[in-house]
């Protein structure tokens, strides 16, 4: 069976990305990979979000290598397990990463097939407006976090796709084109192309 595909959605602070990637992934055949976490459970969160662990728990995963990318954002770590990822895809699953821009470019050196779609808000005002709308936020973390956006925007030319969160409907609809186009890349289908022209010296 032909294997599924890996797609990377990442992105900013504040660029909606977590939003858009689980509105599209109801909407269309792919499975949105579930993460393991150190952080707390927020208010209504459970299995279904994250995987939650202890420091211990994770270290002790990091150390078995059972992570596919894993990286400390803000002071919290997060991490793709590798099993249910590659499983999904030997089943020939299409498979939704949704993580932050150190841990996507991991993937992207382990996996030089994976898709990757960075997603911004509309300009620079707006995620800055975005952020400081995050009220837990102290001037601080605010501070932190635009310095961050800033440098990870600078190696947004390394990915191949482009989403714009301006309105969530439309950005999500974006994604799902994204998604919808990944079965029609010709790089999947060169070996339908050579049982194809084979064809040709059986007639
Ligand atoms: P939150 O705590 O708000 O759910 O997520 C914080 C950040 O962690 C977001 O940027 C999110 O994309 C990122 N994140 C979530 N899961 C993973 C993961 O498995 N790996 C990495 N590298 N980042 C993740």
């Amino acid at each position: 069976m032909r294997k599924g595909k890996l797609l990377v959605v990442s992105g900013p602070s504040g660029a909606g990305k977590s939003t858009i990637s689980q509105r599209a992934a109801k909407e269309c055949e792919i499975f949105l990979s579930v993460s393991a976490t150190t952080r707390p459970p927020r208010q209504g969160e459970d299995e279904r979000h994250y995987i939650f662990l202890t420091q211990e728990e994770f270290q002790k995963k990091i150390d078995e290598n059972a992570f596919l990318e894993y990286a400390n954002v803000y002071g919290q770590y997060y991490g793709t397990l590798r099993k249910p990822v590659l499983e999904m895809m030997e089943q020939g699953k299409n498979v939704l990463l949704e993580i932050d821009v150190q841990g996507s470019m991991q993937v992207k050196k382990a996996y030089d097939e994976c898709e990757m779609v960075f997603v911004l808000p509309p300009s620079l005002n707006e995620l800055k407006r975005r952020l400081k709308a995050r009220k837990s936020e102290t001037e601080e973390q605010y501070n932190l976090r635009v310095a961050k956006a800033l440098e990870e925007i600078a190696i947004a030319p390394q990915y191949d796709y482009l989403v714009i969160n301006e309105e969530i409907d439309s950005a999500v609809m974006q994604l799902k084109e994204v998604i919808s186009s990944l079965d029609r890349k010709m790089k999947y289908h060169v070996d339908f192309i050579h049982a194809y022209m084979e064809e040709e010296k059986d007639i």
